[in-house]
């Protein structure tokens, strides 16, 4: 049996041995603290449950949903954007319900790329936006995020030749791994370039309700940015809705068009019980969003000060649950993450598994609570 010469071409799952040697270690009964995996440990609150226990009842909400997304839930989306962001949608065609962002960011590809076309791609960073190219037929150009440059892309890098077949762009602030934040003026520089050279922005911003200094803001909300793109988001990360699956796009119309007519031939949108909650959390959940961010805040704090005392060598992060630290001299990533493991049953990811310019470093997640954050970094404390 032969695969497609696509799949072919997808990276192996690249945690798969950290993951093996996770399983190994759990199955001798070591007491596991993992920072490794980025899917909250809290439960989504109660206000949202109920209402989706609500909407799980109702009939009419038992047949295909169909389409772009339940009217109430684009309205809710609508309202939030102008609430948080300041940028104006029209629910009719700037919005649309995905199963998750990263089914949409998966599916997006398709409707752009042709065989030899370009996707930009951030590196280190989610896999989704290079495989998702590779497997429509496109080749990723990848922009690395070096912590001379802040983690944000060094434009003046893309030869011009690259930047003529480019057909996608995507972006993810604040991010993930780095946990770098973007300011308006990069968000800026891309617009000019998708204008000149004619390609498509894809922001993600999944973690642009985890923040602890500034407000990030909307990649839509800088001059002209819906006339070249769209925004992928997420209620996951913001009301610890990872197990829902629901997300939206928003943005230019007509590339919510594009993504509604793939969508349409892969799946029959989101189950409508769900939307009505995500409903539920965006009108009413402001509180808890920053009830959560104090949880990160705290844990942030905990972790924070105990690298410090480690001297290992950070920057702490103004966003997201990630905090993108340097391994010690003499290791490489992937060697340390295995050492932390081995030594101290702590799970850490390998910057270098996100992509080559996170050699050097390892993602930890501040999915653990503070009592086990400060029990590992004890733990740490003894490696050699
Ligand atoms: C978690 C995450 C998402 C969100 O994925 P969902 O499919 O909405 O759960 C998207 N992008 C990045 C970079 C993420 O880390």
């Amino acid at each position: 049996m032969n695969y497609s010469k696509k799949l072919e071409k997808i990276p192996p799952y690249l945690f798969i041995e950290i993951d093996r040697m996770k399983k190994k270690a759990i199955s001798e009964g070591k007491d596991i603290i993992s920072f490794g995996v980025g899917d909250p440990d809290l439960p989504t609150p109660d206000f949202i449950v109920r209402a989706g226990q609500k909407a799980l009842a109702r009939p009419q909400n038992h047949q295909y949903p169909f389409g772009a997304g339940a009217k109430n839930f684009r309205q809710a989306v609508a309202d939030w954007y102008k609430r948080r962001f300041g940028v104006e949608l029209n629910p009719e065609n700037e919005i649309m319900a995905l199963i998750g962002s990263k089914e949409g960011i998966g599916h997006f590809p398709l409707a752009f790329i042709d065989e030899g076309d370009i996707a930009l791609v951030p590196e280190p960073g989610y896999p989704v936006y290079a495989n998702a190219t590779v497997l429509a037929g496109g080749q990723p150009y990848f922009m690395p995020l070096k912590q001379e440059n802040g983690f944000l892309p060094d434009f003046s890098r893309i030869p011009e030749e690259i930047f003529r077949r480019t057909k996608i762009m995507f972006l993810n602030y604040p991010n993930n791994p780095t946990s770098a934040v973007a300011e308006e003026q990069v968000f800026s520089q891309a617009v000019q370039l998708a204008k000149k050279y004619d390609f498509i922005i894809a922001h993600d911003a999944a973690y642009s309700e985890i923040y602890f200094e500034q407000k990030p803001i909307s990649f839509l909300a800088v001059a002209g940015a819906k006339e070249v793109g769209i925004e992928f988001h997420s209620l996951s990360k913001t009301f610890n809705m990872t197990g829902w699956r629901i997300g939206m796009a928003v943005g230019n119309e007509k590339i919510i068009a594009a993504l509604t007519r793939i969508k349409d031939n892969y799946d029959s949108g989101v189950f409508t019980a769900i939307q009505e909650a995500a409903t539920v959390a965006l009108a009413d959940g402001d509180e808890f969003a920053e009830k959560n961010r104090q949880v990160y805040r705290r844990r942030r704090q905990v972790l924070a000060q105990g690298l410090k005392t480690l001297g290992w060598d950070f920057t702490l992060p103004p966003a997201t649950f990630y905090f993108w630290v340097k391994v010690p001299a003499g290791f490489s990533s992937f060697d340390f993450s295995r050492k932390c493991l081995k030594d101290s049953a702590i799970v850490v990811t390998p910057g270098s598994g996100l992509g080559p310019s996170g050699e050097g470093y390892i993602r930890m997640a501040l999915t653990v609570d503070e009592k086990r954050i400060a029990e590992a970094v004890s733990r740490l404390a003894k490696i050699k």
